[in-house]
C-alpha cells in the first residue's frame, strides 16, 4: 500500500495519526522541508512551505482545540502530516473519514486509489 498526503491541503488536525491503528502518520515540523517530505507524495503534493489558500480561509479561524497550520505539533496537533509508514497500512479506511484536509491518498497494489472525504 502506497500513502501519501497533498501537503498544502493539511492542516494539522492530527485526525489521522489518532485514529490509524497502525501508526501511519507522524505530524513533524513545518519549517523542516526535507522531513515532511518523507513519504510517497508526487512532486504536486509535496510540501513547499505554503499552504492551500482557500483551506487556510476554510479552517485558520475555526476553534475547536486544533492547532491548525501551527509549525510544531505539541502531542494533540500542529505541524503537518507526513505517511511515514505507508507500507503497514490494512485500508481499514478510519483516516479517510477523518481528515479535515481531504488530502490522504492510498494506493493499494492493484493501483486503485482511495481518497479522503471529510464526513
Ligand atoms: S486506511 Fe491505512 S493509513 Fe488510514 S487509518 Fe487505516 S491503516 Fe491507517
Ligand atoms: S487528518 Fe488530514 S488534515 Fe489532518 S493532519 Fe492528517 S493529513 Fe493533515
Amino acid at each position: 500500500m502506497k500513502v501519501y498526503v497533498d501537503k498544502p491541503l493539511c492542516t494539522g488536525c492530527q485526525h489521522c495519526k489518532d485514529v490509524c491503528p497502525v501508526a501511519v502518520f507522524e505530524l513533524k515540523d513545518r519549517k523542516n522541508i526535507d522531513e515532511a517530505n518523507k513519504d510517497t507524495a508526487p512532486e504536486n503534493a509535496q510540501w513547499k512551505g505554503t499552504t492551500d489558500q482557500a483551506i487556510l480561509d476554510k479552517w485558520s479561524k475555526v476553534e475547536d482545540g486544533h492547532h491548525h497550520f501551527a509549525d510544531a505539533n505539541d502531542g494533540t496537533s500542529g505541524g503537518i502530516s507526513v505517511a511515514v509508514n505507508g507500507d503497514a497500512c490494512i485500508l481499514c479506511q478510519a483516516c479517510l473519514i477523518q481528515c479535515e484536509g481531504e488530502c490522504i491518498h492510498i494506493i493499494d497494489d492493484s493501483g486503485t486509489e482511495y481518497k479522503s472525504i471529510y464526513a
